[in-house]
């Protein structure tokens, strides 16, 4: 995709976002949007950093690191929002900045552990389970209390808030409805830590859905670069 596209659609999705943020009287400024940059040229997110993004989430891990180094020359915030495997999660806390995906006590240590101490600590988002059967990666509300104590407990990292990847729904009452849930969640879990920020929910097809029910961070691909390769 060319780079006029690209600027062109980045101006739409903050277009989008900002009229949803007055719609359901978010504050302006309130939702962060991060460049999902997966299967996406290192061009690409060059072309979308001079656009004005500063925010990029990739999910496969070798990939990442390539256009990480390429871009090494710009300032921009990378964030991994892929499954983590348990031998993946030391280049992970050595070159991302956030992780969003994190789903298992025995990840977050290690991220914990591998993530250099004289680095600025590791955000973090726990990923959960909204939509029960439909969708594999997350933990289940349940078990999200034991798991953000922990998160809090550990040092190199900074919990952050909570991420969710709801099933595909057509219908934005559908969209809406998986969000809150996640919404509520993050509500409760800041009762017992109320430095928690990061509502992760939203992506190119439920973005107003999601900064409806109050996302603070939507993550956007197809809509930004066009259909994955
Ligand atoms: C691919 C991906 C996105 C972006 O999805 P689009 O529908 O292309 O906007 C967002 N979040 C996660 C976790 C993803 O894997």
């Amino acid at each position: 995709m060319d780079n006029d596209l690209i600027a062109a659609n980045i101006a739409k999705v903050l277009q989008q976002v900002s009229s949803a943020q007055e719609k359901y009287q978010r504050p302006p400024d309130s939702v962060r949007v991060m460049a999902v940059s997966k299967t996406q040229s290192a061009e690409a997110v060059r072309d979308a950093a001079a656009a004005g993004l500063t925010d990029f989430g990739e999910n496969y891990l070798q990939e990442a690191l390539e256009k990480i180094k390429s871009c090494a020359d710009l300032a921009l915030t990378w964030h991994f929002i892929g499954p983590i495997q348990s031998n993946k999660t030391r280049a992970i806390a050595e070159h991302f900045d956030w992780v969003h995906s994190v789903d298992r006590e025995k990840i977050l240590r290690r991220l914990s552990e591998q993530r250099d101490p004289s680095m600025a600590p590791l955000n973090l988002c726990i990923q959960v389970n909204v939509s029960g059967e439909d969708s594999k990666s997350g933990i289940t509300p349940r078990q999200l209390a034991p798991i953000l104590a922990l998160a809090t407990q550990l040092p190199n990292i900074r919990l952050r808030g909570l991420m969710a990847i709801p099933a595909p729904a057509e219908d934005f009452g559908a969209q809406k409805a998986a969000c809150d849930s996640l919404a509520s969640l993050f509500e409760d879990a800041r009762k017992e830590h109320p430095t928690l920020d990061t509502l992760s929910i939203g992506m190119s097809a439920d973005l107003e859905a999601a900064v409806a029910a109050g996302s603070t961070m939507v993550r956007i691909g197809t809509a930004i670069f066009g259909a994955r390769r």
